[in-house]
């Protein structure tokens, strides 16, 4: 990595309770976090209100793992930007694979999305990916492009924008990218955004690898010119292993 401050997330997802959450909030203020790496935990909203108020804040900053693609009105079940703002929540996830796949959120909707978040005040960290089947059937670079066009047609200003390199078939299932396979993608995102949006854009954006990344592997994938840190999972749940990943950014 070189390319500004190394970023850490860690996405709870759908997990957790009321007790795992607080051993995990514990775990994490126990571990060390270096200067150099940017760490941000994603709990599940109705946890937020907690970790918020028992997680290091010298140490992690906040994210959300979803939000409106507007404002405040009649949408109910959503939390909007704003809200998040407002509350203090300074990052947000969009975009997941997962919530494409389960949720049906286009590259359109990702976009839109992200623009009205930034415009909100959040930093967003903002997911693509590839899945198996595009990327055996060569259609990996169709699906990367557009991606990335959607959320380059939306984005105006990129200072507070994390992209997340996360190939659907390593997410959660053990298959972790291989550093070669997730360097060249990452050259790659970071060559189109300098084709569209300019060479200081690109060279600043921090572009991180999500995908199975554990503390035993991490170490490696870190050593990689263009991953400038990670989108942990399964091992974010797990605080030693979860700071192990933090301090291989250092
Ligand atoms: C993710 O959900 O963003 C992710 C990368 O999951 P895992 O680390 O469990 O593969």
């Amino acid at each position: 990595s070189s390319h500004a401050k190394f970023f850490v997330g860690g996405n709870w997802k759908c997990n957790g309770s009321v007790a795992s959450v607080r051993t995990l909030v514990d775990e994490l203020n126990a571990g060390s976090v270096p200067k150099g790496v940017e760490v941000v935990c994603s709990p599940p909203y109705i946890y937020i209100d907690y970790v918020m108020q028992h997680l290091d804040a010298q140490k992690f900053a906040l994210a959300a793992q979803n939000c409106w693609i507007s404002g405040n009105g009649a949408f109910t079940g959503e939390v909007s930007a704003e809200q998040l703002a407002d509350f203090g929540v300074p990052w947000v996830i969009l975009g997941h694979s997962e919530r494409r796949a389960l949720c049906g959120e286009t590259n359109e909707v990702v976009g839109k999305k992200s623009s009205h978040a930034l415009a909100a005040g959040l930093g967003v960290i903002a997911c693509v990916g590839e899945t198996l089947e595009q990327r055996n059937g060569g259609a990996m670079w169709t699906v990367l492009d557009a991606q990335m066009k959607a959320l380059v047609d939306e984005i105006k200003d990129w200072s507070k924008v994390v992209v997340a390199y996360e190939p659907v078939w390593a997410i959660g299932t053990g298959v972790v990218a291989t550093p070669e396979q997730a360097q060249e993608v990452h050259a790659r995102l970071r060559a189109f955004c300098a084709k569209h949006l300019g060479a200081a854009v690109a060279d600043k954006l921090r572009i991180i690898y999500g995908g199975s990344v554990n503390d035993a592997n991490c170490a490696e994938l870190a050593l990689q010119e263009d991953i400038d840190g990670f989108l942990v999972g399964g091992a974010s749940l797990k605080g030693p292993a979860f700071i192990k990943i933090c301090q291989s950014g250092a």
